[in-house]
């Protein structure tokens, strides 16, 4: 069925092409309110997972997902900007561990977190790399201090609609406009002229996390979007 982006961030990213017939490539950025594609409403999770992993990606650090979130979560996670799996780390949870590359710590707050790092440091004098397990919403105040999160939940929500038509979708990554043709059909933005790409289409990219992450680069300045009805 037609879908529109109803309610959620401004920006949201697009993940679940395999559960649609016509629909933007996964990992491109959304706008609120704007139709995308013909597709599974089971879509709405997988934008829910790629959105908040965006979101943390943006506090600037690594950003890691479980495999608990299974496959389709975890290539949505991909489509977000994620750096990678939790089990395919050499991690330890909790504290040191033999062979360990991360160490993955569950703080409650800032000064635990950095003396616990401390603590671990002075009992095995070996480097390691600290995650910190977290959801969105507390990802903000520990990011300054680690080397990753790890994503436990908090996702943000991203809930889509039936809608009644899917338009052409024109995109302006200059402007950050989206171009819905309901009426006419233009292949150069209004404001600065520059060509206008595809959004929604049948084109489907091999879903492997090399593309979801060279999907992801292309957009990752992609900060504000908005459509306009031509
Ligand atoms: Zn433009």
């Amino acid at each position: 069925m037609y879908l529109a982006y109803v309610r959620g961030p401004p920006v949201a990213v697009f993940a679940g092409s395999w559960l649609c017939s016509k629909s933007p490539v996964d990992g491109t950025p959304i706008a609120l309110g704007e139709p995308f594609g013909d597709c599974d409403p089971a879509v709405a999770r997988l934008m829910s997972v790629a959105t908040t992993v965006r979101m943390a990606k943006a506090l600037g650090v690594k950003v890691f997902v479980s495999r608990e979130l299974g496959e389709d979560g975890v290539d949505a996670a991909f489509a977000g900007g994620a750096d990678g799996v939790l089990e395919e780390l050499q991690f330890s949870r909790g504290g040191y561990g033999e062979g360990a590359r991360f160490v993955l710590l569950e703080p409650r707050n800032v000064e635990e977190l950095v003396n616990t790092v401390r603590n671990v440091a002075e009992a095995v004098h070996k480097p390691f790399d600290v995650l910190v397990a977290t959801t969105l919403e507390d990802a903000g105040d520990f990011a300054p201090y680690v080397d990753g999160l790890v994503l436990v939940g908090g996702w943000v929500p991203a809930e889509v609609e039936e809608v009644g038509e899917l338009p052409e979708v024109g995109r302006c990554l200059h402007c950050g406009i989206d171009y819905l043709m309901y009426g006419g059909g233009i292949r150069r933005c209004v404001y600065c002229g520059r060509r206008l790409s595809r959004v929604v289409t049948s084109v489907k990219p091999p879903r492997s996390r090399a593309v979801f992450r060279s999907v992801y680069k292309k957009y990752a300045n992609l900060t504000r979007l908005r459509f306009k009805v031509v």
